[in-house]
């Protein structure tokens, strides 16, 4: 069976946003689910919409996310160049051949001629005008250095179907394509042109990409057919939406892979997320590495309609995978957000991280949720009314000089004696056991809640300052 060459195409024109990598996503799994090669191109052809560093980006997005290519122009492979400024002659052999055969035409109207085209609605269409130039006419007028673009030319009646994957027979009358250009004045291609010359050249047999390209498909089948060259496969993937009327978007600053890692995300689970973003597998299992993605994924999974990204869902699926996680890991990643915290330095890393882990969703919820620690001071003592444990102000003055008096015979300072200390004195008072666990929480922390229960947060902050906390507590309510 033939290999399956599937490419990742984006166009230069800032950060890889998350729609783009969910493409690319999709191409990287159809292949290697297959056994085939993904591809990556860069489409650099509008030169005015070209951002510097964003091919940058898109290497290092991919690289980071872990959706690999075999071929591409940072890596090499057999069918480069791999970008499209890079191949100007190739488009321009092809585009004569193209003339020659039938499928375009040299066009040298003005810009003025053009615009007097305009319909009643504005719409500007060409008229063909050119096409009636002679071989000789043609000739003369390069001779001559005339400006000249390659427009195709498209019938002007019948119709161009083909099947999509996704959203099955597409149709489009070709009284509605206009002969669209193909090479422009300064010899750079359109789109339009260079991803039918690419696509074929390299090998592609199946194409990926947005829904925008549905309808203009028909116009690219024209010139396969035209060269005579077999028609790629077509996969057209639904849009993500930012809600029911907004489409997520690059142009709209809609949030990236590197600002979802820089917030704090894991990025196994962003990666995971985006794929459910118009697919879903067969099984209900959500939680997917991207060995799973390749092994689950199927071209019947893809849902026509499109899909809203939905923060809240990934953020959730973050913390899944933080809770999987060792401790060792969690502590390479979660090490730089912690150290934005006001308490880094003054305790234990590993204490105040296994504190948080399990209880963040993001690396970035780190700080803030160990803030409390920071602001150890006076609080009102009604934090410690809890009626379900009946606790008490009241309790707390009776029972803060014995939990102080419990916790100060210990040596071994580590959680596990702490609780068993007062679950002992506990039983000794004959008071509940979240009642004494929950008055000393708010006692050495001042706070309504926290995370981690209080022999933990004891541990953390250490024997003299749980004992002074206890201290200061006491007489807050003494
Ligand atoms: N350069 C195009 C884009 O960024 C690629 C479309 C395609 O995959 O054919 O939208």
């Amino acid at each position: 069976m033939e290999k399956v060459r599937t490419r990742f195409a984006p166009s230069p024109t800032g950060y890889l946003h998350i729609g783009g990598l969910r493409t690319a996503l999709y191409g990287y799994l159809f292949a290697k689910k297959q056994g085939g090669d993904f591809i990556l191109r860069i489409e650099d052809t509008d030169t005015a919409r070209y951002v510097d560093g964003s091919v940058q980006i898109i290497y290092d997005t991919m690289r980071d996310s872990g959706v690999m290519y075999d071929e591409g122009p940072d890596v090499g492979g057999n069918y480069g160049p791999y970008v499209q400024s890079e191949r100007k002659n190739i488009y321009k052999e092809y585009a004569e051949k193209l003339v020659e055969l039938g499928g375009a035409y040299y066009c040298f109207c003005s810009p003025e001629r053009i615009a007097g085209l305009k319909d009643e609605s504005g719409n500007v269409r060409y008229d063909k005008h050119c096409l009636k130039l002679s071989k000789e006419e043609i000739a003369e007028k390069i001779k001559n250095g005339e400006p000249y673009v390659i427009r195709q030319n498209v019938p002007l009646e019948g119709t161009g179907t083909y099947t999509d994957l996704v959203y099955g027979e597409i149709s489009v009358d070709y009284k509605d394509i206009e002969d669209g250009i193909l090479i422009k004045s300064d010899g750079m291609p359109t789109y339009n042109f260079a991803n039918v010359v690419d696509d074929y050249l390299m090998g592609i047999t199946h194409v990926i990409r947005g829904t925008e390209y549905l309808s203009s498909t028909p116009k690219y089948n024209l010139m396969y057919d035209a060269y005579g060259w077999r028609r790629p496969v077509y996969i057209h993937l639904p849009p993500i939406m930012k809600d029911a009327q907004h489409k997520l978007s690059k142009r709209n600053g809609d949030a990236s892979y590197e600002d979802f890692v820089k917030k704090g995300y894991v990025k196994e689970s962003i990666v995971n997320y985006i794929a459910l973003l118009g697919w879903s597998p067969k099984s209900n299992v959500e939680k997917m590495s991207l060995n799973d993605l390749i092994e689950n994924f199927s071209l019947d999974g893809i849902s026509k309609s499109p899909s809203i990204f939905d923060e809240v869902k990934m953020k959730w699926l973050s913390g899944e995978y933080i809770k999987e996680m060792t401790f060792e890991e969690f502590k390479e990643k979660a090490l730089p957000f912690l150290k934005e915290s006001k308490v880094y330095g003054k305790y234990n890393e590993d204490k105040l991280l296994s504190l948080v882990k399990g209880r963040v969703q993001i690396y970035s919820e780190i700080a803030e949720k160990l803030d409390f620690l920071a602001e150890f001071g006076a609080f009102d003592t009604a934090l410690f009314e809890n009626q379900k444990q009946k606790a008490s102000a009241q309790v707390a003055k009776k029972i803060l000089p014995k939990i102080k008096e419990k916790l100060a015979g210990i040596d071994a300072w580590e959680n596990s004696n702490l609780f068993s200390a007062l679950v002992e004195l506990s039983a000794e008072l004959d008071i509940k056991k979240q009642a004494v666990l929950w008055i000393a929480r708010v006692a050495i922390t001042g706070k309504e809640s926290t995370p981690g229960g209080a022999t933990e947060i004891a541990e953390l902050l250490g024997k003299e300052e749980t004992l002074a906390r206890l201290d200061f507590a006491f007489d807050l309510v003494k």
